[in-house]
């Protein structure tokens, strides 16, 4: 064994010691998915405001930039699963026949009609999730991040809890190809905002690691910025990220983040990790014999809380391996023993905290 091994053995064997031990339940925290997500349109302030009155740990946000370098709070790329941008400004779309957010102004955005996610098929539209919010109702609309974070710490202050903000860089590497650098944008707002250090109640996550390494090596430091940064793994099927490869944009290839030293290697540059459930619990399971995969256990050996999504209670989103809902929330929380997780229905996840404490 090398001297280098000698003095760092102890310490890593402290580590292990520490998280192997289950965190209590009162160190578990709630992601309210894009607001209260299952029970208002997402990323509305509506959602955002009730997530808060829930009790929600943090509240999360994807961020996308305008043709005017706005920052909006948005999911998709594009406004044609929740809007309706099609009715409002006809003939805008590009020639997938998709609305870009990136080819509108904040004002034109802001004359959209927020909805529901629904799936428009040969001129019906019918909700992706039957019991949620009524389509067409309700007369949301779109705000920026800083909007947001406003109303996240005035409700902060009147309501005298903290709640942290989980902000996510949605595809970065889509803004650089289209010649704009969010991150800098998104970082620069969060230190108007005092979100500057690791014990500043925020997250900063992302899907793309080439992205997140450039916040962590060059964005943070030149904007004297420690914040506390989270890896989203996705399924290589799903195509999220793609990267700059010989001059050539490939889909990004996550296998690497499961091996065993993968999550060594996220350490050095994030503090946490955002994993798909089907990652950590396999689908594979059954009731009576859980597959559980060592991506929990690797991630503590190495630090790094552990921050799963997306965890849904409607029709058809509780695998089978779980009875219900909120078995399947106990399974992660005091099973898996993941730190957190990202919910659309935050008070279901607060309550089956609360009933172990
Ligand atoms: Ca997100």
């Amino acid at each position: 064994m090398s001297i280098r091994l000698g003095i760092f053995l102890p310490v890593f064997l402290l580590l292990v010691q520490i998280t192997q031990a289950a965190a209590p339940a009162n160190d578990k925290i709630v992601v309210a998915h894009r607001g209260a997500s299952g029970y208002l349109p997402e990323h509305t302030l509506e959602a955002k405001v009730l997530a808060h009155a829930m009790g929600a740990d943090y509240i999360e946000s994807d961020v996308l930039m305008t043709s005017d370098d706005a920052l909006v709070v948005l999911h998709d790329l594009y406004l044609d699963q929740n809007t309706d941008v099609a009715e409002v400004y006809p003939g805008r779309g590009r020639d997938d026949g998709r609305y870009y957010v990136i080819d509108f102004t904040l004002n034109e955005l802001r004359q959209l009609r927020v909805s529901a996610r629904s799936r428009r098929q040969n001129g019906s539209v019918t909700p992706i999730y039957p019991n949620r919010f009524p389509l067409g109702t309700g007369g949301f609309g779109i705000h920026t991040i800083q909007e947001e974070i406003e109303l996240i710490q005035g409700l902060n202050k009147t309501l005298g809890r903290e709640a942290g903000i989980y902000v996510e860089i949605k595809r970065p590497w889509f803004h650089h190809q289209e010649g704009k650098d969010q991150s800098a944008a998104i970082l620069q707002v969060l230190k108007d905002y005092g979100y500057t250090d690791k014990d500043d109640k925020v997250f900063l996550q992302t899907f793309d690691f080439n992205e997140l390494k450039r916040v962590r090596e060059e964005l943070m430091p030149a904007l004297g910025m420690d914040i506390q940064l989270a890896q989203l793994i996705a399924n290589n099927e799903g195509l999220e990220t793609y990267e700059l490869v010989e001059g050539q944009w490939r889909p990004y290839d996550y296998s690497w983040m499961h091996t065993e030293t993968g999550m060594e290697e996220l350490s050095q540059y994030a503090n946490g990790v955002g994993p798909a459930m089907g990652m950590i619990v396999s689908n594979e399971s059954t009731r009576d014999n859980l597959l559980i995969s060592p991506l929990v256990e690797r991630a503590h050996a190495s630090g790094l809380v552990v921050h799963p999504y997306t965890f849904r209670r409607d029709s058809g989103q509780v695998p089978d391996y779980a009875e219900s809902f909120e078995r399947l929330l106990e399974i992660f929380y005091f099973e898996a023993d993941v730190d957190g997780l990202k919910t659309d229905f935050p008070d279901v996840a607060l309550k089956v905290i609360q009933e172990r404490q």
